[in-house]
């Protein structure tokens, strides 16, 4: 999961603790000038509703804020829960020639489905398909190369 989303969020919903507790604060003080009626509390009211209307404005923004990271944090958990599910199919096999990749569990290497994906990019939690490249097995997406004889026995590691 993103970090930074991570502590984005806490940051937001630590903005907003504040700002209710600022209201609270605020809140508790209207009260006590309204239990007082002292003259010329009339400013102070006026003083502490136009605080009280500016915090709840910045508890608003960030809940709105802090909603919109917990979404974009579930959404990627969601995201990793789906590729980790897609990379337990597969399991570590030797290439031929003292190459490494991963091979799904339940094809057979004869099968015209069969195929390697980059265990570079497994590790990160990401699935990348293997290309032949002459000798080798080539990821596009982070440019690993797996050495790789197809004809000389494909086994599990
Ligand atoms: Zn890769």
């Amino acid at each position: 999961m993103d970090t930074n989303t991570f502590s984005d969020a806490i940051e937001l919903a630590g903005a907003g603790l504040k700002a209710t507790d600022t209201l609270v604060t605020i809140a508790g003080r209207i009260k006590g000038l309204f239990q007082s009626s002292q003259p010329g509390s009339d400013e102070e009211m006026k003083t502490l509703l136009a605080e009280l209307t500016l915090q709840v404005a910045d508890a608003k923004l960030a809940n709105a804020e802090l909603k919109i990271k917990l979404t974009q944090m579930l959404e990627a958990h969601c995201i990793e829960q789906q590729s980790r599910a897609q990379l337990d199919n597969y399991r570590m096999k030797k290439t031929g020639i003292g190459g490494i990749a991963y091979a799904p569990k339940n094809l057979p290497d004869d099968d015209p489905e069969f195929h390697f994906i980059c265990p570079n990019c497994y590790e990160d939690g990401k699935k990348a398909f293997l290309q032949v490249k002459s000798r080798h097995l080539f990821c596009a997406r982070c440019t690993t190369e797996v050495p790789y004889e197809p004809h000389r026995g494909i086994s599990i590691v």
